[in-house]
């Protein structure tokens, strides 16, 4: 992908360092104790981030990654990919009658806490509707590469732009109404409105790139190929499978690898944001 030397969004919060987060200070956890600790909490009905500001979780198990300066470029990377995302989700808006509202960006390291509240690193890249923001880090993009076998720039710029995708979701009310008929349905019906989501704001990132492409000709040979393999390798099927050796479809949240390849390469091969609507219009076994 063509990026250097362009704008670059302000919107980008860089909480990797000390400070950031809410409460008592934002922490970076090591080890898997901590992650019990927190689920433990889950379990209890205690928020984890009580017993973070308290100090009883704390430096024993507490380590702060140091600033990685190899980190740098993948910082104004992704700084580059929000503003195209802010350039092309304005003028969409503005043809749907809307306004576009720029989402923030996170950057955040090990932990972060959220308006939904706190998440690690583990979680992967997610956006949060409570304080509209994206979060990140970067770290991520490394286990793109390693561990999902998904290199290139232009992995990473379908990993933003399908966070900024659920933003988009979040502005149109799609997002809030999806989550309102969720809490009435059956966990198989509420995974499914979910998938449904998330192969949406997949289209969203393929609408994206295919508006990117017409007014800044970012694309290089093989960009496309390098969201594809993204996209195939973060299917639910390839994950579960990955994790547990069998594929429980009735557990998927976010579609299988064929559907998310195939909702990014429609919003990339059409551009028409109007065909987010066939998300949920059309039957479940035909996304
Ligand atoms: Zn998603």
């Amino acid at each position: 992908m063509q990026w250097s030397g362009r704008r670059e969004s302000d919107n980008v919060e860089d909480q990797r360092g000390s400070g950031g987060g809410g409460g008592g200070g934002r922490i970076a956890l090591g080890g898997g104790a901590t992650v019990l600790v927190f689920l433990a909490c889950w379990a209890l009905g205690i928020d984890p981030r009580l017993l973070l500001n308290s100090g009883l979780v704390d430096h024993a198990q507490t380590q702060t990654r140091p600033a990685d300066p190899a980190e740098e470029p993948l910082k104004h990377f992704v700084s580059v990919v929000l503003a195209d995302t802010e350039d092309v989700w304005h003028a969409q808006f503005v043809k749907m009658g809307e306004t576009y509202r720029e989402p923030k960006l996170v950057l955040f390291r090990g932990s972060v806490s959220s308006a939904c509240g706190m998440a690690d690193s583990a979680t992967g890249p997610f956006y949060c509707p409570g304080d509209q923001k994206v979060y990140i880090d970067l770290q991520f993009f490394q286990e793109l590469r390693d561990r999902f076998h998904a290199p290139g720039d232009f992995a990473q710029a379908y990993v933003v732009a399908h966070e900024v995708g659920h933003h988009v979701q979040k502005l149109l009310g799609l997002s809030d109404k999806v989550h309102a008929q969720r809490t009435r349905l059956s966990e198989k019906e509420s995974n499914q409105l979910s998938v449904r989501l998330e192969l949406q704001a997949d289209f969203l990132a393929g609408v994206w790139a295919y508006h990117a492409q017409q007014m800044k000709k970012i694309l290089e040979p093989g960009d496309l190929d390098e969201a594809l393999r993204a996209a195939n390798a973060i299917g639910d099927d390839r994950l579960q499978k990955q994790a547990r050796g069998v594929v429980v479809p009735d557990s998927f949240t976010h579609g299988t690898s064929v559907q998310r390849i195939r909702w990014f390469k429609k919003g990339f091969e059409t551009g028409d944001v109007r065909l987010k609507d066939q998300l949920f219009s059309l039957p479940y076994s035909q996304l």
